[in-house]
């Protein structure tokens, strides 16, 4: 009875008790990251297929954490999201976003997009385009200079809440995307109703090993030219790749081929060698 007590305990105690300690431990580091500025944004060019040139920047979050480095946001945007803190986490990527690329336009280089990813619950927020207003004011920056990138889940309930605040951000000049295009809940009527500027193949359509995707691709690329969007692909590491995407008439790509995401330094200098 000893050894089933002893099991009983490991089954239980150590694993759940420490997942919580450590769902618990993140959270509160979220929080001190948020007020000792351990954020960072790094950013991935995008380029125009026709000019070769950079136009747009995809804004990249990343947790420099005291003692682990570098941390994912895959691994802690999930836990902001479950704890409310994307509110004000995405609000700062938000304004430092705007203001880097203000930055860049004050230092001379030509304007980019830059491309900001949105949380579902960040764009629930009944306040989102007074905002996005606001900050756009408080920086300088030009509506059309800032995208906001959705993914497919939005669009999953409170269709007329969606359709307004898409609405009311277009009509203040931002544009919105679709990002990883093709992999969520996708509802092709939402294409049609919602005014939207931009799809975003999500890159594991390139696999091209995989023959289908060819096919996909180039009917998401057809279907965003008949509906006046311009198309992108992600995650684009191959020659190959670029070459297919210039033949199906692709409009952008951003990928490893190009660019990793950079912190801002090395970005600015990727900017300074274009020129
Ligand atoms: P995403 O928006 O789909 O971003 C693209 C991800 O693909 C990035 O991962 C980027 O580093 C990676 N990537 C870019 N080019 C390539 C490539 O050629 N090959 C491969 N294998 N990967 C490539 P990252 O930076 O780790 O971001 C992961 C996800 O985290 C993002 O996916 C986005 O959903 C989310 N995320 C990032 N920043 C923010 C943010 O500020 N707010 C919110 N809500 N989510 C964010
Ligand atoms: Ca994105
Ligand atoms: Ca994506
Ligand atoms: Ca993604």
């Amino acid at each position: 009875s000893k050894n089933i007590q002893r099991n009983h305990f490991q089954v239980f105690d150590p694993s759940i008790s420490d997942r919580f300690k450590q769902a618990l431990t993140m959270e509160t580091d979220l929080r001190k990251a948020l007020k000792e500025r351990q954020f960072e944004l790094h950013y991935q060019p995008q380029k125009e297929m026709n000019s070769g040139r950079v136009v747009g920047m995809e804004a990249l979050l990343r947790w420099k954490h005291p003692k682990i480095g570098y941390i994912p946001p895959d691994t802690f945007i999930p836990l902001a999201e479950r704890s409310g803190l994307i509110m004000e986490i995405g609000e700062w990527v938000l304004r430092e976003a705007c203001m880097q690329n203000k930055r860049w336009q004050e230092q001379g280089f030509s304007p980019v997009v830059v491309g900001v990813n949105m949380s579902v619950k960040q764009f629930y927020q009944k306040n989102l385009v007074a905002q996005v207003a606001q900050i756009l004011q408080e920086t300088g920056l030009e509506a059309k200079y800032l995208e906001l990138e959705i993914t497919e889940t939005i669009a999953m309930a409170h269709e007329e809440f969606i359709l307004e605040t898409l609405r009311g951000l277009r009509n203040i000049g931002v544009q919105v995307s679709i990002d990883d295009f093709g992999t969520g809940y996708s509802s092709l009527k939402y294409l049609s109703i919602f005014p939207l500027t931009k799809l975003k193949i999500d890159r594991i359509f390139l696999d091209g090993k995989q023959k289908q995707n060819l096919a996909i691709v180039k009917s998401i690329i057809h279907l965003s030219h008949s509906l006046q969007m311009k198309v992108i692909a992600e995650g684009v590491e191959t020659e190959e790749q670029v070459t297919f995407l210039k033949q199906q008439d692709c409009d952008e790509i951003q990928g490893y081929f190009f660019s990793k995401p950079l912190p801002v330094d090395q970005v600015t200098h990727l900017l300074c060698e274009l020129q």
